[in-house]
């Protein structure tokens, strides 16, 4: 590479995809300072998460950031994951995944919410647009986390929707992020706008996710998760990244640099 251009780094840099402080560049932008800068301003960042484990696998590393900068955190399950154990009565999973995401928010400095859809029945309807809403404008978020709504698993759909419906209803009120779960196999047609390093909290972000011990841990970590992080470093010129789709609010539409 030519020393007079600009390496990898400093085009990921220049891009607003910053590789220090908070990398969540829209952000850092709504609040008129330069990208990829922690802000002073407490955020209250709420993440959706179909069932307990999805906020933790799928951004647990961006979310121990954002409270380890002093920002609060909110998981909102939006099951309990009731219907993970055919052999157990749904009461009984429900208790001991209540319990392992509590234990994962307790390690990620995150506050555990539960919304109260069943697992594996998930309905998106007026009803339940109607209740992200009330819940999401109780809360007062500045940043909506939730998954991507092309996937394979149900829930994952439904989940992603209704955080895209409140998104709208509030007229894009809050920034809206989606994140990835299980790519290949869940999440599908996932092309990332922005990356979190989350180099530094691999080892929180792998405690949390190991809380889940009922969800076979150690190979959903070693086949999707760990491979995953590294890909997404990769591609962002770090040891271990998270990945985002970040959909721009109106008024930021048809703007690139230079122009
Ligand atoms: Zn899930």
């Amino acid at each position: 590479m030519e020393k007079s251009k600009p390496d990898r780094r400093d085009f990921i840099r220049l891009s607003g995809l910053a590789l220090g402080g908070l990398s969540l560049a829209p952000v850092a932008a709504a609040a008129g300072l330069p990208k990829g800068q922690a802000i002073d301003k407490k955020l209250t960042i709420v993440c959706l998460g179909a069932h307990p484990g999805d906020p933790e696998f799928g951004c647990g590393g961006t979310m121990a950031r954002y409270s380890d900068a002093g920002h609060k955190v909110i998981f909102l399950y939006i099951t309990r994951g009731e219907a993970s154990d055919p052999k157990k009565t749904y009461a009984e999973m429900a208790a001991a995944r209540t319990k392992e995401a509590e234990n994962a928010c307790n390690i990620l400095n995150t506050t555990p919410a539960f919304f109260g859809q069943v697992d594996g029945n998930t309905v998106l309807d007026k009803e339940q647009n109607a209740k992200i809403i009330a819940q999401l404008t109780s809360l007062s978020p500045d940043i909506v986390f939730t998954q991507w709504p092309v996937d394979g698993h149900p829930d994952h759909q439904v989940t992603g929707m209704l955080g895209l419906t409140a998104w709208i209803r509030s007229n894009r009120h809050f920034h809206l992020y989606f994140y990835e779960v299980n790519t290949g196999v869940e999440t599908m047609a996932f092309v990332p706008t922005d990356y979190v390093d989350i180099t530094a909290y691999r080892d929180k972000k792998k405690a949390a996710m190991f809380s889940h011990q009922t969800q076979d841990p150690v190979n959903t970590y070693n086949d999707y998760f760990k491979p995953l992080e590294e890909f997404r470093g990769l591609e962002a010129g770090v040891k271990a990244a998270e990945a985002f789709i970040y959909f721009k609010p109106g008024d930021e539409n048809g703007k690139i640099t230079g122009l």
